[in-house]
């Protein structure tokens, strides 16, 4: 072990949420609003979270206060109204989830078609924990990493975490997952996923490794996470940190790229000493760190936030990967960032920061048809457009190619957009909507 210190996990969960806000000075009807949102829409933090990341002499403007505590804005009023009626009335346990799952379903759940359009069949089977979009990459929900160490208020998979099994994608079919990728050549990477996969102890996270190192085709493995930032101690002193970092050094060695796909939202993760350790210890161990996280109004909504998150993961070893924006899914209407303006934010930050971290793509939206990247406003012939570009898409023929959006100054996603010039489509097979 690294070091003599050793912290215990502690989460916090909505039972813990009004003593939580002690710390905040806000009315009676304020304090029943947040219950209301979070009674919705999943909450759960923790001590590492609270004590170490929250500024709280900055509370409520704080960006990780935002990131992780609900906030009345996130649902819509008349829902939050109704929400904090049948709390302050004491309505029976059925009546408040019938509520919320009435307004979850006016939330988008599953957007850009994950609960259908995505899932593989195998043999006659659908494997529902599995989604495979991209013709090269695979992603697996194992069963047990479908929650996070905290969870974000602008989370897009919140689904996962309210406990609606109907909404839930998972998956604990090892051996059906094996035989799927290995009647499927053309996959040669596969993204570990959730939820977080590092909430699984590593002899667990080690049962959904160990086989894709017997698939030659597998060339390389992603765990999405956001442990480093939420809890990271899972590299450094945790029981079985030593073991995970092992793993990862045994997936190096079977000469594949083990690469951490980090969610970091705001420079303020990266501050505490404990976290640059964490990052050191991965990166000792041959995986490749690639940082990537969303454009949020109210958390990160500048160039002075990315341009810092950008440098100092570089400088940390790590590489700046995706810029996303805030899906069409749960408080998107709260948290997004309309394109025109978040392509500024990104342009300018990119603008300021060295060529190392201009590895970073952005903003990019995961949506039906694949990634399209947002690469600008232009001019051209006399009509003002948005330029983008497909990085990945459902049909790789589609990659790469430019195409032009009729500019929106309020459009949030591309559902929003329409093809410039009066077309009725992108491109030939890209189509609106
Ligand atoms: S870490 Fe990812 S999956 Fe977990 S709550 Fe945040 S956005 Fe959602």
């Amino acid at each position: 072990m690294s070091s003599a210190h050793h912290p215990r996990f502690r989460a916090f969960t909505p039972r813990d949420l009004d003593g939580l806000l002690r710390r905040v000075s806000l009315t009676d009807d304020q304090r029943l609003a947040l219950r209301a949102v979070s009674s919705v829409l999943p909450f759960r933090t923790n001590a590492y979270v609270v004590d170490e990341l929250i500024d709280w002499s900055a509370v409520p403007a704080d960006p990780v206060f935002r990131l992780t505590f609900p906030q009345s804005g996130m649902l819509p009023a008349p829902d939050v109204r109704r929400m904090a009626g049948l709390l302050a009335g004491d309505a029976p346990r059925a009546e408040v989830q019938r509520a919320a799952h009435e307004i979850r379903m006016r939330l988008n759940p599953h957007p850009s078609g994950q609960l259908d359009a995505n899932v593989p069949v195998h043999e006659g089977r659908r494997l529902t924990g599995l989604q495979h979009k991209y013709p090269e990459t695979v992603l697996v929900f194992p069963r047990q990493g479908q929650t996070c160490h905290a969870y974000c208020t602008y989370c897009f998979r919140w689904p996962q975490f309210v406990g609606e099994a109907d909404l839930r994608i998972a998956t604990d079919d090892i051996a059906a997952t094996s035989a799927y990728l290995t009647a499927h050549p053309e996959v040669s990477s596969v993204l570990v996923t959730g939820g977080d996969p590092l909430v699984m102890s590593t002899a667990v996270l080690r049962r959904y490794v160990e086989p894709l190192l017997r698939i030659d085709t597998v060339r390389s493995i992603r765990v999405g996470t956001k442990s480093l930032a939420f809890w990271p101690y899972r590299f450094t002193t945790d029981r079985d940190a030593d073991d995970l970092l092992r793993l990862f050094e045994e997936v190096v060695a079977s000469g594949r790229q083990l690469a951490l796909m980090a969610h970091f939202t705001h420079p303020q993760e990266l501050r505490p000493p404990v976290v640059r350790e964490a990052m050191r210890r991965v990166r000792d161990s041959g995986a490749v760190i690639r940082c990537q996280g969303p454009l949020v109004a109210g958390i990160n909504d500048s160039a002075d936030a990315w341009a810092e998150l950008w440098e100092t993961t570089t400088t940390l070893g790590a590489v700046p990967y995706y810029q996303f924006v805030e899906r069409d899914t749960g408080p998107q209407g709260y948290f997004g960032v309309p394109l025109a303006r978040g392509h500024a934010v990104f342009r300018d930050a990119y603008a300021r920061v060295s060529g190392l971290a201009r590895t970073v793509r952005g903003p990019v939206m995961s949506a039906m048809p694949g990634k399209v990247c947002v690469d600008g406003v232009a001019e051209v012939a006399g009509e003002k457009v948005f330029a983008l570009h497909l990085i990945q898409a459902r049909d790789p023929g589609l990659v790469g190619r430019p195409f032009f959006a009729a500019y929106d100054e309020g459009a949030t996603w591309f559902t929003d957009l329409k093809p410039a010039f009066g077309a009725s489509r992108f491109l030939p097979g890209l189509e609106p909507g």
